[in-house]
């Protein structure tokens, strides 16, 4: 059994809306044993060389990956990416874009909090969640809420003030689930369907599949047993590669190294990644 290697393949940084540096992640992933980790940030992949860097210090493979967020009708539906040529001109443009309107819409999204509920937030606060940087997601506001005694958890920030459905939520540029899955194909990176048990309604996986998907995140750390027991049955009815990680933010847990997947699964990705 020792000699069997595990990767953790969903894992995010501070280039978005983690909590550890790039080299803190692999610091803990290295106190793990894991042979590899996925560095999955939203919409950036900001965070890549400074984990390879790290990663040769602590003797870990970093898999280079994206998540990004896409819509299919009214579900949000996050896409994994492994292995594209990220530093492709077009590649980085698409993800400006999105990084902008998140950023816009970050800055409604305060705005409304003030003017709605009177709550005292500025924008700079939010900023400073993100250590400065731009590329800022509805975490780093929830983070600024606590901060302020507004709310105790990311999770109440969403329900009660700024997810979907919420009077202070406003929508971003998006790309569609086609849209997503082809610019991972067109970099030459393999797209993996993220954590299918937080979408709210199973019916849609099968056409989510269709679109062309080749993997399926059947682990995950929000996961039950069953459901990835589910997850691993339809991925094997469909021959797609079972990819698994525990979408480490650093708050709390889960911590890099909660879920695992075989290394097979990598060297399955790398092996699809080479074919396209
Ligand atoms: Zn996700
Ligand atoms: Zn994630």
């Amino acid at each position: 059994m020792k000699n069997i290697k595990y990767a953790d393949l969903h894992n995010h940084t501070t280039a978005s809306d983690g909590i550890f540096t790039p080299n803190e992640l692999v610091r803990h992933a290295s106190t793990k044993g894991l042979a590899a980790i996925g560095i999955t940030d939203h919409d950036t992949t900001d965070g890549i060389y400074e984990a390879q860097k790290a990663g040769k210090n602590y003797g870990i493979e970093i898999i280079p990956g994206i998540e990004l967020n896409t819509q299919e009708d009214k579900f949000e539906i996050h896409l994994l990416g492994y292995f594209m040529d990220y530093n492709l001109p077009w590649f980085q443009d698409i993800l400006t874009k999105i990084r902008d309107s998140r950023y816009y819409r970050a800055q409604k999204i305060v705005n409304n909090l003030v003017n709605i509920y009177g709550m005292d937030l500025e924008f700079e606060d939010i900023i400073h969640k993100a250590g400065g940087r731009h590329n800022i997601g509805r975490t780093h506001i929830a983070r600024a809420m606590i901060d302020k005694g507004i709310v105790k958890s990311i999770p109440e920030a969403f329900e009660k003030f700024i997810g979907e459905g919420c009077k202070a939520y406003v929508k971003r540029y998006k790309l569609t689930v086609p849209e997503g899955i082809n610019m991972i194909k067109k970099a030459g990176g393999v797209p993996v369907l993220a954590h299918p048990g937080l979408i709210s309604d199973d019916s849609i996986i099968e056409r989510l599949i269709s679109y062309g998907i080749l993997g399926i995140e059947a682990y995950h750390s929000k996961h039950t047993y069953q459901q990835s027991q589910k997850y691993v049955e339809l991925a094997e009815a469909n021959g797609l590669i079972i990819t698994g990680g525990s979408d480490c933010h650093g708050d709390s847990s889960p911590m890099v190294g909660d879920i695992v997947i075989n290394y097979e699964s990598v060297n399955e990705l790398r092996r699809i990644a080479k074919l396209s």
